[in-house]
């Protein structure tokens, strides 16, 4: 007997699945890791080890194999499209599924038909799973391609199958049972295994957006975080060496104090959740907006002149007053005062940028609040 004879492969299919599910399962729900996706991932791997299981009668085929490994497909491509957090639902991938199970009710018992419907559906699923993987991925191209290499694999090999089965392919070109050919066997294994690391690397990838996610962010406003308002500004300053001209913008709002005396400290909270989210919207998708700390923040600007960056700033100053913090039966008006600087050259990480609008915004609470100042172009030293 050869080394690696077919049932041997399949065996080793069906173990290696056996393991990704039980991993997956751990992932979604003990450290529940994209829950929903996991299950969906645990379940494919899993019908596949009992559909690939080497010692199951040659008679259940059509009757159990061939609707497995189709479910498997539909749970393999829905759980992709939650991995990529495309979209959660994935009602086409039902679909799909259930006219394949229908389509193969309909030939039962006949077994060629039956591999037909199963091998055209599981190419159509495999090629679904394809397509989320390009629209949605974010990987780097070779990545990509990589992730998706196995997929459309899957998706030829099913095809060509299904001409062979259709009696469409030259003769001595058709592919035979996985069952009885090694290497074919050993391309699926090859298969199974880019899919089942495919997945994972998605994972990984979605906890390392988490992670930058929180790193990145401030809890309470969901806005910029001082470190990556300062990340900003070291990135900005490199261009502003290059010439280009980018400009800063302080703003603390006027009495919190007051706002959490008569509000109380949930009040304090959700005055700082209203001015992010109002002035979020007199901004360009190009400005970074972000938290320094308690109720101060900051607006980076790239591409904008000190003129341009002080009618902004108004503009953000006149909105913010337009529209006063709603809570419970009291509707309050919140005020800021702003001060609004250019980044220049030789400035170190743009530190010195931040320091003149921000001498410029006390300067502005200085001469009675809710009003913009520019930088005079020195740092005060107080
Ligand atoms: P001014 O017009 O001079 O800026 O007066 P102010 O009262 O706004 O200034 P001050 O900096 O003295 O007070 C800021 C207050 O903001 C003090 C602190 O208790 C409160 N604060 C800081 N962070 C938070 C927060 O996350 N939530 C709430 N509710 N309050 C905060
Ligand atoms: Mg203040
Ligand atoms: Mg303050």
């Amino acid at each position: 007997m050869p080394l690696l004879d077919a049932a041997t492969l399949l065996m080793v299919i069906a173990v290696v699945d056996a393991f990704a599910c039980v991993v997956w399962l751990l992932m979604g729900h003990v450290l529940r890791i994209a829950p929903r996706a996991a299950r969906r991932i645990a379940g494919y791997h899993g019908l596949l080890a009992l559909a690939w299981w080497p010692m199951l009668p040659p008679a259940l085929e059509a009757a159990l194999v061939l609707p497995l490994t189709l479910v498997a497909a539909g749970l393999l491509t829905a759980g992709v499209r939650g991995l990529m957090r495309l979209r959660y639902g994935a009602p086409d991938v039902v679909a799909v599924v259930v006219i394949g199970l229908l389509a193969h009710a309909a030939v039962y018992p006949d077994l060629n038909h039956g591999r037909l419907v199963s091998n055209l559906f599981g190419a159509l699923l495999a090629l679904m799973a394809a397509r989320d993987i390009l629209i949605g991925a974010g990987f780097r191209r070779i990545m990509t391609l990589l992730l998706v290499l196995p997929y459309g694999v899957l998706a030829a090999g099913a095809l060509w199958r299904s001409f062979d089965l259709l009696g469409w392919t030259p003769v001595g070109f058709g592919l035979e049972s996985l069952t009885r050919n090694a290497p074919l066997a050993l391309v699926r294994l090859f298969i199974n295994l880019l899919i089942a690391t495919g997945l994972i690397a998605l994972v990984l990838q979605r906890m390392i957006a988490r992670v930058r996610h929180l790193t990145r962010r401030d809890s309470l406003t969901g806005l910029l975080n001082r470190r990556a308002v300062e990340e900003g500004l070291l990135r900005l300053q490199a261009q502003v060496e290059r010439g280009r001209d980018h400009a800063v913008l302080v703003m603390d709002i006027d009495h919190f104090k007051r706002i959490n005396d008569e509000l109380g400290h949930a009040g304090g909270d959700a005055a700082l959740q209203h001015l992010s989210r109002e002035l979020a919207t007199g901004l360009r998708d190009t400005d970074a907006f972000g938290r320094l700390g308690g109720e101060e923040f900051a607006v980076l600007m790239p591409d904008t002149d000190l003129d341009s960056a002080v009618m902004v700033a108004e503009r953000l100053r006149r909105l913010l007053q337009e529209r006063p913090l709603t809570w419970g039966d009291k509707i309050w008006p919140i005020s800021a005062s702003f001060g609004v600087a250019a980044m220049e050259p030789a400035d170190p990480h743009g530190q010195q940028a931040l320091a003149r609008a921000d001498a410029a915004m006390y300067a502005a609470k200085a001469r009675g609040r809710n009003r913009v100042l520019r930088s005079t172009g020195e740092v005060s030293s107080a």
